[in-house]
């Protein structure tokens, strides 16, 4: 019997969907067939479309071809991608302004304030992006390590804005593996008053346990992804996935 399954059916991996991607006007010859995210079923968690130009900045960035340049540059491209995207659930108000040409126009402003929070180092890497978006915001910072004997994460530093407890907080780790660091951060933060429902996770590649450990844990807390990827491998990295998110951006 087990010769009749595939190998992420015997790992227990869900076998990644493929699809054609790009518009609906172009004809099936004009939109190529690519892997694209896993759907999963936990509601609180925000997948980017999988539009072409999308599926393009992943590819360029899970090639081990790929150079530590390009890997900046193309990862910083989908980072921008979910900033943008979490800065659209965030609360605005009604705001009516008054044009040059004397008519007024029904809009609307941002509520709140907000901050940014990096799990070092690989979340640091993410930062960029959201000062782009957002001019002057504040970016406290997390460093959570596996402890040598236990094995299990542990906190070694934090250093968050004093009224962070007012703060929307965008989150920032660029990989969701088993998420048990990212789980220690939002510990943090709720010790620090932060309501679950006031963080943002931004990162680029989750994994289907990732986010649903999240999900369980912290249900009203919104994760925004690009991708959900097939699962873990045996040292808990994210298949397929891109590697050490951290080496190849710092490092390599
Ligand atoms: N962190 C990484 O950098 N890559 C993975 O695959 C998992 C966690």
């Amino acid at each position: 019997m087990a010769n009749h399954l595939n190998n992420n059916e015997r790992q227990g991996l869900q076998r990644a969907p493929s699809q054609l991607v790009g518009p609906d006007y172009k004809s099936s010859e004009e939109r190529p067939e690519a892997t694209v995210s896993t759907a999963i079923q936990q509601k609180n968690v925000v997948i980017l479309p999988q539009t072409p130009q999308l599926i393009a900045l992943l590819t360029m960035i899970r090639d081990k071809n790929t150079n530590r340049a390009d890997f900046i540059f193309y990862s910083n491209r989908i980072n921008r991608l979910l900033v943008e995207e979490a800065l659209n659930h965030l609360p605005v108000h009604p705001h009516t302004i008054t044009t040059p040409v004397g008519r007024t126009y029904a809009g609307v402003k941002f509520e709140g304030k907000i901050c940014g929070v990096s799990i070092m180092r690989a979340g640091e890497a993410m930062e960029q992006a959201l000062r782009e978006c957002c001019r002057s915001v504040r970016i406290g910072k997390i460093l959570i390590q596996r402890d040598e004997e236990t094995s299990k994460p542990r906190l070694f530093y934090d250093k968050l804005p004093e009224d962070v407890k007012d703060r929307w907080v965008l989150l920032l780790d660029p990989m969701l593996a088993t998420g048990g660091s990212a789980l220690m951060a939002v510990d943090v933060l709720r010790s620090k008053g932060v309501p679950e429902e006031r963080i943002l996770f931004l990162n680029l590649i989750a994994s289907p346990e990732g986010a649903a450990n999240f999900s369980k844990k912290y249900p009203r807390l919104r994760i925004v992804t690009a991708f959900v990827d097939e699962g873990l491998d045996e040292k808990n990295y994210i298949v397929p996935g891109l590697g050490d998110f951290g080496d190849r951006f710092y490092t390599l």
